[in-house]
C-alpha cells in the first residue's frame, strides 16, 4: 500500500457521512453492551490478568500445544494440514474440495480465510462458495471485505441490503429487517442442504482433547459443521488453549468484550468427525493450521500480539477507527489490532502507514481483555519503520529534533528561530495550513498551535522577578 492509497482511503471514508454515522452508532452500541456486561464480572481486572497469563503461557509453549492438539485431532479421526503460507493453505483446501468433487461450499465466518482470499481462489475453479453469516453474506453480495472483525457489514443500511437481496430474488424486497432476514434464511437453507463441504473458522482449539470451539450467534456455524459430509476448519496457529479450564476464562471474556453478551447464543465443541452411533455431523474433518507470517512474530518484541482473541473491542473504542471505519485500513484486520498485525503479517514496507493511524491514547489497551499494549507496539513499529525505511530526510529531521529536545541551550535557540520562522503562517494564534513540504502534512487537515510569544519558563522567571 503506498502512502497515497492510504490517504485516499482515509479521505474517502472521512467524506462518507453515512459510513461515519453507522460506525459510530454500532460501536457505541457494542461499547455500551461491553461496559454493562463487564459489571457482571466481580473483578474484571483480575479476569484480564488471568486471561493475559493464559495467552502468554500458551504462546510461549505454542510448539508443544500445537503438537498435542495435532495428535489428539488425529486420534479422534480427523486430519491436520499445516500451511506455512496462504498459498499452501489454499492448496490444501482446494485439494480436499477436489477429492470430494465439491461444486458447492458453505462457509461460516472466518477472518483467516479472508487472509487467504479463499473464496476468490475456489471460485476461480468453479466451486461456488456461499457465506452464511448474515453480515458476511451481505458483503459477499456487495463484493466487499469485512469492515469490522465482529460486525462485517457495519457500513450497510436496510436499504442497501434490500437492493442487494432484491437482485438475488429477482423482485423488489421491502427494506424491512424481518423480510430481509427471512429471505436470507430461505436462500441459505437450500445452500446448506446442497453443499458437499462446510468451512468454518476456529475461535479456540483445545490442545488436551483436540477439540475445536466455535462461538456463534446465528446458528449458521452449526449448519455448516453438521450438514455437509466434509468439514474443513481453518485456524490461525495461535488460536490454541491448553485445556477446557482455560477456555472457561475466555468464554467469560470474549463474548462480553465482543458483543456485550454474557455468552454467545451457540457455543459448539467439535470433537472429530461423526462417530458410528451419532445422528449428525460431518463424516470427514480436516483442520488446516495456518502460519502465514505468525511464526515470524514468535520470539520477537511483538510476540504479545499473538495473544489476541479477535474480540474487536479495541476497534470500538478507537477514535481513529470510529471516524474512518474498516476499509480505510486496506487489509483484513482493521482498527488498532489491524494497524499492528497487518504490517507484521504482510510486511512493514507495504503497510508502513498503518502504525500512524492512531492517536496513541491507549484506549485499545484499556479495552483489551488480554491486555495487549497495542499503543506500545504501534510506537515500536513506527521506530522500525524509520529505522528500516531508508528515508534519510525523516531520519535527519527526527535526529535534529531529538538533539534539540535533549539540550536546554539548543531547545531555547530552536524556540527563538521557530517564533520568527512561523510568522508568515500564524493567524489568531494558530498555524493554519499552507506550510511548505515536507512539513505540509502537519497542517493539511488540522490547525497547529503557534509557538507562544513567551514560554512558560520565561513567564515564570518574569513572575518571580515581579515583572508583571
Ligand atoms: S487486540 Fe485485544 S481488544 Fe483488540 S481484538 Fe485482540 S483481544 Fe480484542
Amino acid at each position: 500500500m503506498t502512502k497515497s492509497d492510504f490517504h485516499d482511503r482515509v479521505s474517502e471514508a472521512l467524506q462518507d457521512d453515512f459510513l461515519r454515522g453507522a460506525v459510530k452508532r454500532a460501536t457505541n452500541r457494542l461499547r455500551t453492551g461491553r461496559v454493562n456486561q463487564l459489571k457482571t464480572l466481580v473483578d474484571f481486572q483480575e479476569w484480564r490478568e488471568r486471561a493475559q497469563a493464559i495467552r502468554s503461557h500458551t504462546i510461549l509453549h505454542l510448539d508443544q500445544y500445537l503438537e498435542t492438539f495435532t495428535n489428539k485431532v488425529e486420534e479422534n479421526g480427523g486430519n491436520v494440514h499445516w500451511a506455512l503460507t496462504a498459498e499452501e493453505a489454499v492448496a490444501h483446501i482446494h485439494r480436499i474440495c477436489k477429492d470430494k468433487s465439491a461444486k458447492s461450499v458453505v462457509k461460516s465466518k472466518s477472518m483467516v480465510s479472508e487472509e487467504l482470499h479463499l473464496n476468490h481462489h475456489l471460485e476461480k475453479d468453479d466451486i461456488e462458495v456461499v457465506e452464511t453469516d448474515l453480515g458476511e453474506y451481505i458483503i459477499q453480495l456487495a463484493n466487499q471485505t469485512p469492515s469490522h472483525i465482529i460486525v462485517p457489514a457495519i457500513h450497510h443500511t436496510r436499504e442497501s441490503v434490500s437492493d442487494l437481496f432484491s437482485e438475488v430474488a429477482g423482485e423488489r424486497l421491502p427494506a424491512e429487517t424481518p423480510a430481509l432476514t427471512a429471505f436470507a434464511r430461505k436462500v441459505l437453507r437450500q445452500k446448506f442442504l446442497d453443499a458437499e463441504v462446510g468451512i468454518t473458522g476456529c475461535n479456540f482449539a483445545i490442545a488436551e482433547t483436540g477439540s475445536v470451539v466455535l462461538f456463534t450467534n446465528e446458528g449458521n456455524g452449526r449448519m455448516v459443521n453438521s450438514l455437509p459430509d466434509t468439514q474443513i476448519v481453518i485456524m490461525g496457529m495461535e488460536r490454541i488453549l491448553p485445556s477446557f479450564i482455560e477456555l472457561d476464562t475466555m468464554l467469560n471474556l470474549l463474548p462480553r468484550s465482543a458483543t456485550g453478551q454474557k455468552i454467545t447464543t451457540y457455543v459448539s465443541v467439535l470433537n472429530g468427525p461423526r462417530k458410528q452411533n451419532e445422528a449428525d455431523g460431518a463424516k470427514e474433518l480436516h483442520v488446516v493450521i495456518v502460519d502465514n507470517g505468525r511464526s515470524r512474530i514468535l520470539g520477537s518484541k511483538y510476540q504479545e500480539v499473538l495473544n489476541c482473541i479477535r474480540c474487536g473491542s479495541c476497534l470500538n473504542v478507537c477514535p481513529v477507527y470510529r471516524q474512518i471505519g474498516g476499509h480505510a485500513y486496506g487489509w483484513v484486520y482493521p482498527g488498532p489490532i489491524g494497524a499492528v498485525i497487518t504490517p507484521l503479517l504482510d510486511g512493514l514496507e507495504k503497510w508502513g502507514e498503518l502504525p500512524y493511524a492512531s492517536s496513541l491514547c491507549a484506549a485499545c489497551w484499556d479495552a483489551c481483555p488480554v491486555k495487549i499494549p497495542l499503543h506500545e507496539k504501534l510506537l515500536e513499529l513506527r521506530k522500525d519503520k524509520v529505522k528500516y525505511s531508508g528515508n534519510a530526510a525523516e531520519k535527519m529531521a527526527f535526529g535534529m529534533y531529538a538533539r534539540a529536545f535533549s539540550s536546554q541551550t539548543q531547545y531555547a535557540l530552536l524556540k527563538k528561530v521557530g517564533r520568527k520562522a512561523q510568522i508568515p503562517w500564524v493567524r489568531d494564534g494558530k498555524i493554519r495550513g499552507g506550510l511548505p513540504a515536507p512539513i505540509s502534512e502537519w497542517t493539511k487537515t488540522r490547525d497547529f498551535p503557534a509557538l507562544a510569544k513567551k514560554s512558560f519558563h520565561e513567564r515564570w522567571r518574569e513572575l518571580k522577578r515581579g515583572d508583571n
